[in-house]
């Protein structure tokens, strides 16, 4: 009799190297391709990411031929309920060590009973956990985690694709649901989504961008990085496969991206570690910094959301952010910096909202960005480093292009002067909501109260 397996597929929105499919393979003769719409990730994702990842739910579905399982529910029953359906002897997904996958997948196998439910490969090029100190315990610093990360180094692509497995049409399935629309005329434009289109953007960054990254990456106004982060968040390319590519390679800019690689397994590893990271301060001390709270911290929070500081590069990134689910990381630290030490606000509120917006959103990097930023993470930037936003942005942005790009109001200010406006603001634009220089002081006697 054949033997049918349930190949579960979350963040890893692919069919080539793919070791969940392999095991597949090994155990059964045929297997259903299965997606299930969580109300648990769906809620906080905002609408970008969800329309981004039904489209990659489309374009997964349409590389299986239409074989692709949608079921809408709680994972706990609807996968057991889709074992039931199809009499799967077994269930395949790359391991998840996030706070809320982490403990998914282990109700999951426990309501399996005595259907394994059996994990291959991790969205990472080395999966949390696996690279610790000679001690056993894990690294709280980058630098060091990034050499034993690459001493430990990873596995070659796995060799799959969609004949990898036979699949099994879903079509009489009671459970199916249609994959949501992903039509929003008031959202941001996405990137193409699916894995021909993350495999293109890797190729085309590769052979077309990649020479100039070490210099240029920390430069908004030439959008000079990967633009990857929105297909690496549903593995719809593996870092491996980036990394297979720069093999052999040790010039600056292979180098500099291996190491953007390794900051991301590095957050997700402390997460790992630490999931209580995921809503709290790692650095405990912090936990009695004192924030701005009421109505008018929440005016400037909204004023920061909006992109109405004042502060021309702050406000060029929260447009971008809002126009397209994406913002540039130098600017990303701008503002998470400007939010956080001259606006006071906690991080947690910034991060929350990046979230809501980002279509790369991704719990590890952006709290552990934030924290960073915030001063209170791993290897975090001391506290006294408090960026000046204005000196930022004429050293990141030299001929002011990015700012005139994002806002409109700022168009007729020529050159770097559009950072400081010595003529004030033009008509439209509000006048700085804060003074840096006070705040500034203010954040470093707030710091040093908590030693
Ligand atoms: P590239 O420069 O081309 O880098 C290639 C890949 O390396 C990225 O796609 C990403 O996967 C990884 N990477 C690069 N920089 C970092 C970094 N500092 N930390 C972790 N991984 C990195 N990244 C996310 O993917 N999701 C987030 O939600 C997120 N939130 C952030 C919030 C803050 C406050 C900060 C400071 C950074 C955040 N980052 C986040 C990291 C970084 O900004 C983005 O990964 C990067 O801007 C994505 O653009 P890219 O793909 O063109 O990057």
């Amino acid at each position: 009799m054949s033997r049918s397996a349930i190949v579960w597929f979350r963040r890893d929105l692919r069919l080539f190297d793919l070791p969940t499919l392999l095991s597949a393979a090994d155990d059964a003769d045929s297997a259903v391709a299965l997606f299930v719409l969580d109300d648990a990730l769906l809620g906080p994702s905002g609408g970008p990411r969800q329309r981004f990842l039904f489209e990659c739910l489309r374009a997964l579905d349409d590389d299986l031929g239409g074989r692709l399982l949608v079921v809408h529910g709680d994972p706990v029953e609807a996968v057991p309920a889709v074992v039931a359906e199809f009499g799967g002897a077994s269930v395949h997904v790359s391991a998840d060590h996030g706070p809320y996958g982490a403990r998914r997948d282990e109700a999951v196998a426990g309501a399996l009973g005595a259907v394994p439910l059996i994990r291959s490969g991790s969205p990472y090029a080395v999966s949390p956990g696996r690279v610790v100190k000679s001690d056993g315990t894990p690294y709280r610093v980058f630098t060091p985690f990034r050499r034993a990360w690459l001493d430990h180094g990873w596995r070659a692509p796995a060799d799959t694709g969609a004949g990898t497995v036979e699949w099994i049409d879903p079509a009489r399935s009671a459970l199916r649901v249609p994959i949501p629309s992903a039509d929003d005329p008031t959202g941001p434009p996405l990137p193409p989504a699916g894995e021909s289109a993350a495999l293109r953007r890797w190729q085309e960054f590769r052979d077309d961008d990649l020479a100039g990254y070490a210099d240029d990456r920390d430069r908004p106004d030439l959008d000079a990085t990967s633009r990857l982060s929105p297909y690496l968040k549903f593995g719809c390319i593996h870092p491996r496969t980036v990394l297979r590519d720069l093999a052999g390679r040790s010039d600056d800019a292979a180098a500099t991206l291996r190491s953007e690689l390794a900051w991301r397994d590095f957050y997700a590893d402390v997460l790992h570690h630490r999931p209580d990271t995921a809503r709290g301060n790692y650095n405990h001390r912090f936990d009695d910094l004192e924030h701005d709270t009421g109505a008018d911290a929440d005016r400037a929070f909204e004023a920061w959301a909006q992109g109405r500081t004042g502060f021309p590069i702050v406000d060029a990134g929260m447009r971008q952010l809002l126009a397209e689910g994406w913002m540039h990381n130098r600017v990303r630290m701008i503002v998470a910096s400007f939010l956080t030490k001259d606006l006071h606000v906690p991080w947690w509120r910034g991060a929350r909202h990046f979230m809501q917006r980002l279509v790369d959103g991704d719990l590890a990097s952006n709290q552990h960005g934030w924290q960073w930023t915030a001063g209170c993470g791993t290897d975090a930037a001391p506290y006294f480093r408090v960026f000046n936003p204005t000196a930022q942005g004429e050293k990141f942005d030299p001929t002011g292009e990015y700012v005139r790009r994002w806002v409109p109001e700022l168009r007729g200010v020529a050159g770097k002067r559009v950072h400081s406006l010595p003529d004030g603001p033009p008509p439209g634009y509000p006048e700085p909501i804060v003074d840096h220089a006070h705040e500034r002081r203010v954040a470093l006697d707030r710091y040093r109260r908590i030693g």
